[in-house]
């Protein structure tokens, strides 16, 4: 499962930043997922719960996920927009020409944003 190999990366780095804070505890995560990511955000959610106790560091660990709109970017007018919810299926069009030939533009990855430590 892609999701729990991510979270335990995630408690990973968390982990590390404490010691190097000399951290007891950590309260708060705050992540931002990026479009592009492909990341189901529950399955996420439920591996970082699982993953988290296993440290008395983080079991009390607080998770906070801020997601990313998909923004598409027109090659032929260079207009950006929000990816319409049908994207990829579907035929989406931008609403400045109507051209088709659109790049889903937005960051593929998990970004520590927050810490919260005591
Ligand atoms: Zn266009």
């Amino acid at each position: 499962m892609h999701e729990l190999y991510l979270a335990q990366s995630l408690l990973q780095q968390v982990t590390k930043l404490a010691h190097e804070n000399k951290a007891s505890k950590v309260l708060k995560v705050k992540i931002s997922i990026g479009p592009l990511s492909g990341i189901v955000v529950d399955s996420f959610k439920f591996g970082f719960d699982a993953l988290k106790r296993e440290s008395s560091l983080t079991s009390k660990a607080g998770l906070e996920i801020e997601t990313q709109p998909l923004v598409l970017y027109c090659m032929e007018c260079s207009r950006e927009f929000q990816a319409p919810d049908s994207w990829p299926r579907g035929s989406t069009t931008c609403p400045g020409c109507g051209g088709q030939s659109l790049l889903p533009k937005g960051e593929d990855e998990i970004v520590l944003q927050q810490l919260v430590m005591e």
